[in-house]
């Protein structure tokens, strides 16, 4: 864990995540991951993989922390994040439970390219081996839930200058990053490598 680490912390500021933000489309690609086992729990009850899209009011509604494991998710499984501050590795949010601690690398991919709809983090071994033998990967060997993690993910979105793409997180074993303009171009993305 490099020295700038600093532990995920958010604030909610309601306990409702308001109605304006719809969340069928988000609910539907999170349900095809899960049933693909993408995202899921191991055998220890840890959950793992999140999704999330840019709102009609261009906020960012994200699943929530330990919520891998549940096969159907409900409104109250999704926050929206109301304010956040990478550096700070600090987020605010509208929800019934705190967004997932990797909320803060998803921010970080909208930050880097405006036209960026919708991020899936899923797990996968074969298909993080694949990638990272492509070479398509972050820069760097931050963890999860990590100021770090979450500016190797920018970086490379940055630099990508794409709008749609897949990459393993380097220092994130079998965790893997689909952006993408729409909930259809995440899922054409993934089957190129199922
Ligand atoms: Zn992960």
């Amino acid at each position: 864990m490099g020295e700038s680490y600093i532990k995920f912390d958010c604030k909610q500021v309601s306990d409702n995540l308001p109605a304006e933000h719809e969340i069928s489309g988000l609910n539907k690609l999170r349900q095809y991951l899960y049933a693909m086992g993408f995202i899921g729990a191991l055998p220890d009850g840890d959950g793992f993989g999140n999704v999330s899209k840019k709102s009609s009011v261009g906020k960012v509604v994200v699943s929530c922390s330990k919520t891998g494991s549940i096969r159907d998710l409900s409104r109250e499984h999704f926050a929206c994040i109301e304010g956040y501050d990478i550096s700070k590795n600090f987020v605010k949010y509208s929800g019934k439970l705190p967004a997932s601690s990797e909320a803060m690398t998803h921010l970080a991919i909208y930050g880097a390219n405006e036209k960026v709809n919708v991020v899936a983090h899923i797990h996968n071994e074969r298909i993080w081996n694949l990638l990272i033998s492509a070479g398509l990967k972050t820069n760097g060997n931050a963890d999860y839930g990590t100021v770090e993690i979450a500016m190797e993910a920018y970086n490379y979105v940055l630099e990508s200058k794409l709008s749609n793409g897949i990459f393993a997180l380097a220092g994130h074993k079998d965790g893997i990053i689909i952006y993408a303009e729409n909930f259809d171009k995440i899922i054409k993305l993934l089957n190129e490598y199922i």
